[in-house]
C-alpha cells in the first residue's frame, strides 16, 4: 500500500516541503507539501530529480579505485586505508599544505557534511582550504563581517512585508532565492505588488524576474557599485537619510556622506548605462518608501567589485533605517543557530596563498588560486587534493587549466556520487549515501530564510547495502588521520539535538521531529544591537578595509571605457530553473526539452555580426574558446552576451547519461582565474571580455 513521506527538498536554498508517495521501496510521486507552513505546497521541477538520483544507475554506491584502464570497486576499508596512507605520506614529506581541500556547493545542503567537514579540516590542518564560497558569495560574508562582526550575519530581505524591493543582479524566479531562502517566490513577489508595493530590477538581462517586476532597467555589467554610490549620494542630497533607531549604534554616516559626494547620478549614467533621472527617481522612491529593502546577488558578487557592492547594499538599507526593520533587511534567529558555534573577529589575512599572495578569509583561500598552487613548483606546492561534493572543473574560473592541474597531482580522493569532470582525475572515489537515503535539517538555509522555521526530515529509504553517509566518511578519514580510529563516527542528529535545546526556542530533535510538515517559528524580528558580533555592538557603516577599496574603483574610471576590439562583448552568466549548477544533469527529467546551453546575443549585435538564431558560434576570451548555438533575443543589453554555467560533460571518461554528456559546453573554459574581486578574493565571472563569431 502506498505511504506518504514528508521532507524538505535540499537541492537548492528554498528548502521546499515535499510530499512523497512511495510503495515497496519505490517513489510513486513527488508533490509540494501544502501543509508545509513555509513553502505552502510550492515546488519546482528539480524536486522530481530526487527520485532519479535515488534510482540512478550512474550513481556510485561503492568506493572506486582508478586502475590503468578504468575503475575497480574496492572495499571501504581498502579505500580508507589507501587514502589515509597517501595523505599522511605526502604531508609528512612535503608539509601540511601539500594536501589541499575543495568543498563544493552541495556541502551546505547536507547537515551531515556540514557538521563533520570541520573535523577533517582539523585533522589535515592545511592552509590550502578552498570551497565554492569563493565562487559566488564571499562578498556577502566579507561585508557582513566588516559591518556586523560575523561573516554569517547576513541580512535577509523581508519580502513578505516590504513595499519596495530593489533588486540588482539577482534572478530569484530562476534561483528560487539565493542567500534569501524564500520558497514560493513567485507568489511572494506577486503579493508585494498586490499590496501596492514596487519591485525594481536592474540587470543586464531582462530575466524571468523582470517579468514579475514593476520596472526593469538594463545596467552595464559590473557597474553596480557606481549605481549604488549614486543612490547613496541621492539619499544624502535629498535629505532622505534617516537611520531611525539604528542611529543609536551606527558609526560612519558622515564618512559615507563625504565619500558619496563625488558619485552623482550624472557621473553614474555613462558608467552604468542607467539614465541619471532614473537613478535619482529610484533612490528617492526607495528613501520615501515606508518599508524598503535593497538586495543584490550573483551579478554583484561575481564581479571585480563584489565586496564594495554588498557593502553598499547593506549601507543603503542602514541609511534608510530599513536594516533590522520589518519589510527591510532583517536577521534570522534560527532554532539551530550556527552563529553560536562559529566566530567573527580576526578571520582575515592570517595567511596568504603561496603563489599569488592572496589573503585567506574564514580559513579559506580563493579557489581561483587552486590551479596555481598545484602547477607552480617549489616548497609548499599542492601535491594531493581532497574534494567533497564539488566539481571545480566546471564550476570555478579557468576550468580547463584546473583540469590540467589535476592531472599533475600525486594523489586525489573525491567524496562524490559520480565520475564527473573533476572526480575522473581522482585515484579513489568515496560515494556517500544521498538524497532520499539521508536525513535532513537545514542548518545553513534556516539562517538565511525570510521566516524562522524548523523541520527535520528522516531518511525515506535505507542507504544501499554497505553504503556510508557523508558524516561517516568525513569522520572516519579524520579519525584515521589522527590515530583515533577507535572512536566511531557520530551521527549529526546528536549535535543537532544539542543545538536545538540550547537555541532560542528551547526545542529538541524530538519536538521538531514530531512536526513532519515543519514548525513555523514566526516572522523575523528586530534583533539589533544584541545580535551584532562587533566588539562594541555597533554597526560599522564605513569599515576602513572596505572604504580603502574605493581607490580600486576610482582607478577603474581612469581606464579606457572603450571595449577592446579583440573582445568586444561582456560575458555574464545565467541560470535556468531546471539547472542546479553542475550537479543534476544526470536526471533525465531535467535534461529533456530544448538545449539550454546557448549564448544569448542581442538582436542589435546579431544584426551587426550577421548571425542567425541557433547558428553555431565560437565565443573566445583571453583564456579559451567554446562553441555553442546563439540565441538571438531582445532580452539582453547590446554589448552583453550570456552563457549558463554547469555544463560541459562531454569530456572523456565522464560516467554520466548520454543526455548530460551531449548538453552544452563549460563557460568556465572561458573565464579567467586571474580576475578577482581583489578585496574579498571572490571569482569575477561577470564581465569577462569575449568575442563572438559565426563558426
Ligand atoms: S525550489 Fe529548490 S527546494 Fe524547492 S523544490 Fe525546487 S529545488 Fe527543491
Amino acid at each position: 500500500m502506498a505511504e506518504f513521506h514528508y521532507r524538505s527538498c535540499n537541492l537548492c536554498e528554498a528548502i521546499c516541503g515535499l510530499e512523497i508517495t512511495h510503495e515497496n521501496g519505490r517513489v510513486r510521486s513527488i508533490r509540494g507539501d501544502r501543509r508545509d507552513p513555509f513553502s505552502r505546497g510550492h515546488i519546482c521541477p528539480k524536486a522530481l530529480a530526487l527520485k532519479e538520483i535515488y534510482e540512478d544507475e550512474n550513481r556510485l554506491r561503492r568506493p572506486l579505485r582508478r586502475t590503468g584502464d578504468g575503475w575497480r570497486e574496492i572495499s571501504w576499508d581498502e579505500a580508507f586505508d589507501e587514502t589515509v596512507a597517501r595523505l599522511r605520506e605526502i604531508q609528512a614529506r612535503d608539509g601540511r599544505g601539500a594536501v589541499a581541500v575543495y568543498q563544493g556547493n552541495p556541502s551546505v545542503h547536507n547537515f551531515g557534511t556540514l557538521l563533520s567537514s570541520g573535523e577533517l579540516l582539523k585533522a589535515l590542518q592545511t592552509p590550502n582550504n578552498f570551497s565554492a564560497t569563493s565562487v559566488d558569495q564571499l562578498p556577502h560574508h566579507f561585508a557582513a563581517w566588516a559591518m556586523f562582526g560575523h561573516p554569517l550575519l547576513i541580512p535577509v530581505p523581508d519580502i513578505d512585508r516590504t513595499n519596495f524591493f530593489l533588486i540588482l543582479g539577482a534572478n530569484p524566479l530562476a534561483s528560487n532565492g539565493s542567500l534569501m531562502t524564500a520558497p514560493d517566490i513567485v507568489n511572494r513577489l506577486e503579493a508585494i505588488k498586490r499590496r501596492g508595493g514596487r519591485i525594481v530590477l536592474l540587470d543586464p538581462r531582462r530575466t524571468e524576474t523582470a517579468r514579475a517586476a514593476t520596472e526593469h532597467h538594463f545596467i552595464d555589467p559590473s557597474s553596480d557599485a557606481f549605481f549604488l554610490l549614486a543612490v547613496v549620494h541621492t539619499l544624502f542630497a535629498e535629505n532622505l537619510v534617516d537611520l531611525d533607531r539604528l542611529a543609536g549604534f551606527t558609526d560612519g554616516v558622515e564618512i559615507l556622506r563625504e565619500i558619496s559626494k563625488a558619485y552623482t547620478p550624472a557621473a553614474a549614467e555613462p558608467l552604468t548605462g542607467v539614465p541619471a533621472a532614473v537613478i535619482r527617481r529610484i533612490a528617492v522612491e526607495f528613501g520615501r518608501a515606508e518599508r524598503a529593502v535593497c538586495y543584490g546577488r550573483m551579478g554583484l558578487s561575481t564581479q571585480k567589485f563584489g565586496g564594495l557592492c554588498q557593502w553598499l547594499v547593506n549601507a543603503i538599507n542602514v541609511l534608510t533605517g530599513n536594516l533590522d526593520r520589518a519589510g527591510g533587511a532583517m536577521f534570522t534567529t534560527p532554532a539551530y543557530d550556527i552563529l553560536a558555534a562559529t566566530k567573527g573577529g580576526a578571520i582575515y589575512d592570517r595567511w596568504r596563498s603561496r603563489v599569488r599572495g592572496l589573503p585567506e578569509f574564514m580559513g579559506e583561500l580563493p579557489v581561483a588560486a587552486l590551479a596555481d598552487e598545484i602547477l607552480t613548483e617549489g616548497a609548499g606546492q599542492v601535491r594531493a587534493l581532497v574534494t567533497s561534493c564539488g566539481n571545480p572543473v566546471l564550476s570555478t574560473p579557468g576550468g580547463a587549466r584546473l583540469e590540467r592541474a589535476l592531472e599533475k597531482l600525486e594523489f586525489m580522493v573525491a567524496i562524490d556520487i559520480y565520475v564527473n569532470e573533476t572526480t575522473r582525475h581522482a585515484d579513489i572515489i568515496l560515494p556517500p549515501a544521498t538524497g532520499l537515503e539521508v536525513s535532513h535539517y537545514d542548518v545553513i538555509f534556516n539562517l538565511l530564510a525570510i521566516r524562522n522555521t524548523a523541520k527535520y526530515s528522516p531518511a525515506l529509504f535505507p542507504a544501499a547495502d554497505g553504503a556510508r553517509y557523508d558524516w561517516e566518511i568525513l569522520q572516519t578519514l579524520a579519525r584515521r588521520l589522527t590515530g583515533k580510529e577507535e572512536m566511531g563516527p557520530v551521527a549529526p542528529e546528536a549535535r543537532l539535538d544539542f543545538g536545538l535545546k540550547f537555541g532560542k526556542y528551547g526545542l529538541s530533535l524530538d519536538k521538531v521531529r514530531a512536526a513532519p510538515h515543519g514548525l513555523d517559528l514566526g516572522a523575523l524580528e528586530p534583533s539589533l544591537p544584541e545580535r551584532l558580533f562587533t566588539a562594541d555592538k555597533r554597526i560599522a557603516l564605513a569599515p576602513e578595509i572596505i572604504v580603502g577599496d574605493l581607490g580600486r574603483l576610482a582607478a577603474e574610471l581612469k581606464k579606457t571605457t572603450a571595449p577592446a576590439d579583440e573582445f568586444p562583448f561582456a560575458l555574464i552568466g545565467r541560470r535556468h530553473l531546471r539547472d542546479c549548477n553542475s550537479w543534476l544533469h544526470n536526471a533525465e527529467v531535467l535534461m529533456k526539452g530544448k538545449n539550454r546551453c546557448t549564448v544569448l546575443v542581442s538582436t542589435t549585435d546579431a544584426e551587426k555580426l550577421n548571425l542567425r538564431d541557433k547558428q553555431l558560434v565560437r565565443v573566445a576570451s583571453r583564456t579559451g574558446a567554446i562553441e555553442l548555438p546563439a540565441e538571438i533575443t531582445d532580452r539582453i543589453a547590446p554589448g552583453v552576451v550570456s552563457i549558463p554555467h554547469g555544463y560541459g560533460h562531454a569530456r572523456a571518461g565522464v560516467r554520466l547519461a548520454t543526455a548530460a554528456r551531449r548538453a552544452g559546453v563549460s563557460v568556465n573554459d572561458l573565464t579567467d582565474p586571474e580576475t578577482l574581486d581583489e578585496l574579498t578574493g571572490n571569482a569575477a565571472f561577470s564581465s569577462v571580455r569575449v568575442s563572438v563569431k559565426a563558426v
